[in-house]
């Protein structure tokens, strides 16, 4: 029998798709690992996971507890499901400017939901902060044990990516991968991707792919937390460096805006019937751009990291691309 014991035993072990056209235009072998298969649709489920489970081993969370977070949607969605799973309550702060479809899933998993408005970080009224004033105010208030999941500076978020995803890549190409690139939202995988696969092999490149708006790409080439442009992609995309993205070993850095993101995206649904999320996109136009600079022949490893019909609403929505004046392909105004 192949039978997983429970719930958290189906999160990971995805597999990787390859990706006919990207290879074919690059001469590479471009890779997709599919973490849109796990159980709460997307890659967070393993940083929810694995932020549980080491705080139950560190006794921070004990039966009956609150697990707290700010979350894009996906670890939250990831964090209420294996919330669910092992019975404790989970809060979650989002900012309203996320897609519907995550709001839904995460009320329908059991999270008590606070919206609150999109502000930066620097404002104490940013969905981070909030976070952590509401798990603050709970444990004044509740017996139970609190977590603040914090998946920016808790290591176990890069470290869950090390202890799965950066082994299975390494194991399902029998260790010929020359190349991982991946966007950031906390840094976790990234940073547990890379250590991983540097530690198995120094010379495998590891890169950044950043949408416009974020600060990584200049941090990473430059220095320097910088930033031009905007993007409709959400969970990518930072303005500081976190603890999860401090340890993260890059090499090169890919800017890649949302028309290139789109050219991408709707050939993938098309042509290969994978149906993703923007940040997806913005990893195989970055992993497009990578296999180019490194030439042919080479194996080129990304991620994808959610599953697109989260995003009906918008990346797949006419009037949302026609309202940020980017491109409507014909079929999807049919
Ligand atoms: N893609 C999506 C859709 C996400 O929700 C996230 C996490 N917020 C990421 C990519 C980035 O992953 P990480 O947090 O490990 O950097």
């Amino acid at each position: 029998m192949d039978v997983r014991d429970n719930l958290l035993d189906a999160i990971g072990d995805t597999p990787l798709i390859r990706l006919r056209r990207a290879s074919e235009e690059t001469g590479c072998t471009i890779l997709g690992k599919a973490e849109f298969m796990n159980p709460g649709g997307s890659i967070k489920d393993r940083a929810a996971k694995f932020i549980v489970l080491d705080a139950e081993e560190r006794g921070e969370l004990q039966p009956g507890g609150i697990i707290v977070e700010g979350t894009a949607g996906n670890t939250g969605i990831g964090l209420a499901m294996v919330g669910r799973a092992r019975g404790y309550r989970t809060v979650i702060t989002i900012p309203d400017t996320q897609a519907q479809e995550k709001k839904d899933a995460l009320r329908l998993l059991g999270a008590e939901l606070h919206e609150v408005p999109a502000v930066p970080f620097k404002n104490p009224e940013n969905y981070v902060h909030v976070a952590e004033r509401l798990a603050d105010e709970l444990r004044a208030s509740e017996s139970a044990s609190v977590l603040y999941a914090d998946q920016w500076e808790n290591l176990s978020n890069g470290d869950g990516h090390y202890r799965s995803t950066g082994p299975e890549i390494w194991r399902d190409t029998d260790g010929t991968v020359d190349a991982f690139c991946c966007a950031i939202g906390t840094g976790g995988t990234i940073s547990g991707v890379g250590r991983y696969l540097k530690e198995r092999n120094p010379g495998t490149v590891i890169a950044l792919t950043d949408p416009m708006g974020s600060c990584m790409f200049n941090h990473f080439k430059h220095g320097e937390l910088k930033a031009e442009g905007n993007s409709i992609t959400e969970g990518i995309g930072q303005g500081r460096v976190t603890a999860n993205i401090g340890s993260a070993p890059v090499d090169d850095a890919f800017q890649v805006t949302d028309a290139e993101m789109l050219d991408v995206l709707f050939p993938l649904l098309q042509e290969e019937g994978l149906c993703l999320g923007g940040s997806s996109g913005i990893n195989v136009a970055g992993a497009i751009k990578l296999a180019r600079q490194l030439g042919p022949g080479h194996t080129v490893v990304t991620v994808l990291c959610d599953f697109g019909q989260r995003y009906l609403s918008k990346l797949y929505n006419p009037a949302f691309l026609r309202e940020k004046d980017l491109p409507v392909p014909n079929w999807l105004e049919a």
